[in-house]
Parts: C-alpha cells; structure tokens; sequence
C-alpha cells in the first residue's frame, strides 16, 4: 500500500503525534526528543519478552519514520485533516468530509437557522444540533464512518489464563470538549458563520493536476461556525479526552502476549457506522509451579532415587482439578516426561491440552547414618558394572 514517494494509506488511520506523545505543532527537535527517549524505554534489548514494549517500539519507530520526515510530515497532516481522523470523530462538524462537488454548499445563513429554531426551548447543545441538522441538508450529507480501532493490555493471572476472565478495561479516547460541546467557542457566546468558507465547512484546494479536493477550512476546522471568544477549556480546538470502563471477556486459553479483538467495542461510529474494535495486548503472570507451552502445561515433579529405580505413584497437583497419580515405571530416568491428558489449556478447536509433568531425580545432600548405610550396601552391590566405560572406548 505504498507508492514510490512513500505514502502510506493506513497513516490516517494512526496518531502518530499521539504515539510519540508530541503535540501536533511539535519542532523537529521535541519530535526528536520524544522519539529518542521512547525508544530507549522501550527498546527490545533493554525488555526482554516484554511484547508491549516491544509493539511499542515498533510504533514509534514507524510514527517517528513520519513524524521525523518534514516531507512525510506534511503529507500526513495534510492527510489526517482531509479525512478528519485525527482521532477526533465528535458529532459536531468534524471532518469536512462529506458530498462535496455536486450541488455546492452556497452557504447558511445564520440568521435564518435561529429563526427556524424559534419557539423550541432546547439549550446550547440543541441549538445547535438543529442548526447543523438544518446546515447539513442544504449541503452535506455525512457518510456513515467506522468507529477508530482501539489499542489497550491487560494483565491477568496465570490460572486466569487458562479458565478465561473478564477484566475491566478503562479506556481513554478523544471526545468533544464537555466545557464547549465541542464547538470550540466560550459557552454563552454567539457564533457566527465562518467567513473563510462561508459556512461549507471546507474549502476548495487545489492538489494539482486535473481535479481538485475539498479541504476541512482552516479557519473553523469543519465546524462551519466561528466565536470571536475561544472555549476556555480547549482553547477553541473542540476536542478533549473521556474516560470508560468497559468489561471485556478474555476466552480461555489465552496466551501471553496475545493480542485479542473484540469486535465493536472501539471508538463509536459516526453517521450510522459501526463501531470500531478494541485490542487487548494481553499479559499473562507467570504461576509458581506450573509452565506454559502452548495448549500444554509443564510441571516438574522432584522424586528420589528409590522411587526412580523401583518404581512408584506419585501424588501430583493440577492446576485447576484434583491431584491426579503418575505410576512411574521401576527405572524411570531422570527428566522423563509424562503426559496427564486433558488437564492443559483449552485449544481454539475445543480440546484441551495435556499436563506434561517431568521427573526430577533427586540426591540427597545430607544422609542420616541408616540412609547412608543402605547407600554403601548399594554400592557394593553396584561394584564391577562400570557406569563409564562407554565414555573411554572412543576416546
Ligand atoms: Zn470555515
Ligand atoms: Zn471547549
């Protein structure tokens, strides 16, 4: 999806200023400044196995390789204010992305729409949701868009993992500003239609060549409206930040470092679309006794040297159910592995995996006198069947 000056279709979709934690008006050196230190937090090398961090890298070199670029630069904002998607999808004008062409927008006349209005009791918001209903049906018709795609982790537990959890996820995501509506303008005060594109919202700019797009007006950004007193809140951006909780369901089974999609659980739509999708980088702590690989859990199981040699049942945890018995053969080695089927993680098809449990032969570091009686009465049996002579027949 890239062409030869670089230009990626998927950038308007990403806040790359936002990744690096950057205002949009940055310098090039705060850019610089940003990139570096993100970089060096988040650096592979300095994080392993920690795959947020390392997303988290990968982002930020690729918001950098943009953002970095006074070239790519441009051609992103110019992007990102053409398609309105700067992570702000409020219902109040937004992106200036609409019919355009046929019909032209031949302006609204302010006067006219608060005489409409006349006769409602509704307050500053309803006022003006009428208006821009009004505005839109001489010149815009909003096309339904889909909700942003959201990015957040969890962390949750190791038997959490295996059994499935649902976990509040708080998220944060741009909003209208609540002091202003998302107008832009000190509440209280009247607006007045923007001069500069005479209420369209947008403005015909010229991309060369032989057409020519409609670009968001850089004087009310798509809002169509201006106050000659800025909201003291956002200082006249309209944008600002809310909070929710949501409660997302983890199936069971997950893995760490997992990324899981929940469809619709995003960023609302807009015009009628669809919701975006949540993201949850998941994390799974680590469990005291029991491993993870894959579908299968691993368990070392410490037996002693009789019970290796003569056989024996041995009494072994599981995770989630009762202890089960392993029957271990009479000289069973060192680091054999038995498999418990069934008592793993479940598997995207519906089985389950299995518990390998391994054995771990012990030696005693101290004997009592009778213990080391009975070794030595072992060894003497033992003498003349040398353990090393493999070891010299090559050498
Ligand atoms: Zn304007
Ligand atoms: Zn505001």
């Amino acid at each position: 999806m890239s062409t030869d000056d670089g230009f990626r279709a998927d950038w308007a979709q990403k806040d790359f200023y936002a990744e690096l934690g950057v205002k949009k008006d940055a310098t090039a050196e705060e850019v610089k400044k940003a990139y570096r230190r993100l970089a060096r937090a988040n650096h592979p090398d300095s994080n392993p196995g920690d795959t947020a961090k390392h997303e988290k890298f990968k982002a930020v070199a690729e918001a950098y390789d943009v953002v970095g670029d006074p070239e790519k630069r441009k051609k992103y904002d110019e992007m990102r204010s053409l398609y309105g998607s700067g992570g702000f999808r409020g219902g109040f004008g937004g992106g200036g992305f609409g019919g355009g062409g046929a019909g032209g927008p031949g302006g609204i006349n302010l006067e006219d729409l608060l005489r409409e209005r006349a006769g409602g009791g509704g307050g500053f918001g309803d006022m003006f949701g009428d208006l821009f209903g009004a505005g839109r049906r001489t010149q815009q018709t909003r096309r339904p868009q889909k909700g942003a795609d959201i990015e957040t982790t969890a962390t949750i537990g190791f038997t959490e993992a295996i059994e499935g959890v649902t976990v509040s996820l708080r998220l944060s995501s741009d909003a209208p500003c609540p002091t202003c509506s998302g107008t832009g303008g000190k509440p209280g005060t009247k607006p007045k239609v923007c001069p500069e594109c005479e209420g369209a919202g947008y403005v015909v700019g010229s991309a060369g060549g032989a057409f020519s797009i409609n670009e968001t007006c850089p004087r009310c950004g798509g809002r169509q409206l201006v106050y000659d007193e800025a909201c003291p809140t956002c200082h006249g951006s309209g944008r600002g930040t809310s909070a929710r909780t949501i409660q997302a369901r983890i199936p069971a089974g997950v893995k760490d470092g997992q990324r899981i999609r929940l469809r619709g659980k995003g960023a609302a739509g807009e015009a009628g679309g669809p919701a975006g999708d949540l993201y949850v980088d998941v994390k799974v702590s680590p469990h005291r006794i029991f491993g993870r690989k894959d579908a299968n859990l691993t368990l070392d199981v410490p037996v002693s040297f009789d019970e290796a040699a003569l056989g024996a049942e041995v009494k072994i945890p599981t995770l989630t159910g009762a202890p089960v018995t392993l029957r271990l053969p009479p000289g069973t080695p060192n680091g054999r592995t038995f498999r418990v089927r069934g008592k793993g993680a479940p598997k995207p098809d519906g089985t389950t995996g299995d518990l390998l449990a391994t054995v771990e032969v012990q030696v005693p570091a101290v004997l009592d006198a009778k213990a080391r009686e009975a070794v030595e009465a072992y060894r003497e049996a033992m003498a003349g069947k040398p353990l090393r002579a493999g070891l010299f027949e090559g050498a």
